[in-house]
């Protein structure tokens, strides 16, 4: 990937929080790498390297830098490149880490493992291992820095495998000890017991209301919630049960949202993390986005009315998918009730979970459920069912998937879901920021369009960020009925 050293120049010296993650700047002399907001004094251009990720500049022999904290950056955009190997690439090392090696990467996404590598050098000026291996110190460095939770442990949630392994890497990277650095960071806020509170990044601007009003009309009773500017839910994973919550921090400056998550094996931790990032679309590069959108006239107003907005991902996509059917050719609201209704009677109860009550019920138990005592329609209940015994036997997997196309096609398959539904699970559970729903009639309305195939005509241009594009003309047209239904 080659950046522009004119604009990361400028981004640096201006501190542009737009611009934190997008680029990592080598310091000659110091050895450290920081982020373009890093607080310390500038450097002189002719000392500065610049660098795609911060693999590629601990690749390089820089060592994260201790004010700006590099590993708190946001995410690198998945879309990053323009090579879609990489991206699927990248995808499976989120979720996964590296834990099954190159070559099994490689043959998951489909090439030779050594042209994943020239890919990865290429794209992210790093190697597949050195950029798991940056991932895993830099969740190391959160977790010592942010909770309290005992070493030996850490050693464990970031994928290090054992503590020795775990010492010597972060001796290496940070010239200190775990311990050094937990007396660093001077922790005051208190934590109870397996709580753990992160603070997640973004690049401003971020439309915090935008996105808890659109989750606030979905959520499932009992198992989502949302009040006090705060998202609330129930999760289980792994066979844990938990739940966290998610907040914008008040210091507008911070850019970032407070996460706190209640789980009893801290294990999970990084793949809560990862999901909760993607949620809330917390790797966007938005201004990019939306400097090829502003080119359509009718997204013009809407981008710069609200900016920031993002694509709602969600927790788990079998969930999501669920939710997707409920709400074929019914409100809303109505879908929201009957969401509420099968999670009260197929999920299972919780006990003390800040106001949840169910955890959403699983592919198991709806499989071979009587959806109809629920208020289901018959058609819509076998659909459901259908769904559930595929991801139930290995169907359809929500997880890693790599090829979206086939991944539709499948989905596709069961009787009830079109690809209105299959492109709204791709555009909300697999974060593919070009999916779109084709054929909403929200979206016909707010374009005075009447046919679907005008409609995919007319969302040409807006890709590769359909998805963005949807989410505007959805919130803009809501706005423009609740102004009309005021007056
Ligand atoms: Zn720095």
């Amino acid at each position: 990937m080659t950046l522009d050293l004119q604009v990361c120049s400028r981004a640096r010296l201006s501190r542009d929080p737009r611009f934190d993650g997008k680029f990592f700047i080598g310091v000659v002399g110091s050895g450290v790498y920081c982020r373009s907001i890093c607080p310390a004094p500038t450097a002189k251009e002719k000392n500065c390297r610049y660098f795609p990720t911060a693999a590629a500049a601990a690749e390089a022999g820089f060592r994260p830098c201790l004010r700006c904290r590099p590993e708190c950056s946001p995410g690198t955009p998945a879309w990053l490149g323009t090579s879609n190997t990489v991206s699927r690439a990248l995808r499976l090392i989120g979720e996964s880490g590296l834990e099954d090696g190159v070559e099994s990467l490689a043959e998951r996404v489909g090439v030779g493992s050594r042209h994943l590598r020239r890919l990865f050098i290429h794209h992210l000026g790093a190697t597949p291992s050195a950029v798991a291996q940056t991932r895993r110190l830099h969740f190391a460095k959160k977790l010592i820095d942010e909770t309290r939770l005992p070493l030996g442990e850490v050693a464990l949630a970031s994928g290090f495998g054992c503590v020795r392994r775990f010492n010597a890497a972060i001796r290496k990277t940070f010239k200190r000890t775990p311990t050094q650095i937990r007396r660093l960071a001077r922790q005051t806020e208190v934590q109870p017991e397996n709580e753990y509170v992160f603070h997640l990044r973004f690049r401003p601007p971020y439309h915090w209301s935008g996105m808890l009003a659109f989750l606030a009309a979905r959520a499932t009773p009992g198992v989502e919630l949302v009040d006090h500017n705060t998202y609330r839910r129930s999760i289980s994973l792994n066979g844990n049960q938990g739940h966290f919550e998610v907040s914008l921090n008040q210091d507008a400056d911070r850019h970032s949202l407070d996460v706190r998550v209640q789980i009893a094996d801290p294990r999970s931790l990084f793949a809560i993390i990862e999901r909760i990032r993607a949620m809330f679309d917390l790797n966007a590069d938005w201004s990019a986005i939306a400097q090829s959108l502003r080119a359509d006239p009718q997204l013009a107003a809407p981008l710069r009315a609200q900016p920031g907005l993002r694509v709602p991902g969600c927790w788990n996509g079998f969930e999501l998918a669920v939710r997707a059917i409920l709400g074929q050719q019914i409100t809303v609201k109505g879908a929201t009730s009957l969401a509420g209704r099968l999670t009260k009677s197929f999920g299972q109860p919780l006990t003390k979970a800040n106001g949840l009550t169910h955890l959403f019920p699983t592919p198991e138990v709806l499989a071979d459920a009587k959806l109809t005592g629920v208020g289901l329609t018959e058609k819509r209940a076998q659909t459901i069912r259908a769904l559930a015994r595929a991801v139930n036997d290995g169907r359809i997997s929500f997880d890693r998937v790599i090829d979206k196309e086939s991944f539709l096609n499948r989905l596709c398959e069961i009787p009830g879901i079109g690809s209105w539904t299959a492109q709204y699970v791709a555009m909300r559970a697999l974060g593919e920021p070009d999916a779109y729903p084709t054929g909403d009639l929200g979206l016909l309305r707010a374009l005075a369009i009447t046919s679907p195939r005008d409609l995919d005509e007319r969302a040409e241009p807006w890709r590769p960020w359909r998805a963005y594009a949807c989410m505007y003309l959805w919130t803009f047209a809501h706005e423009a009925k609740s102004r009309q239904n005021v007056a």
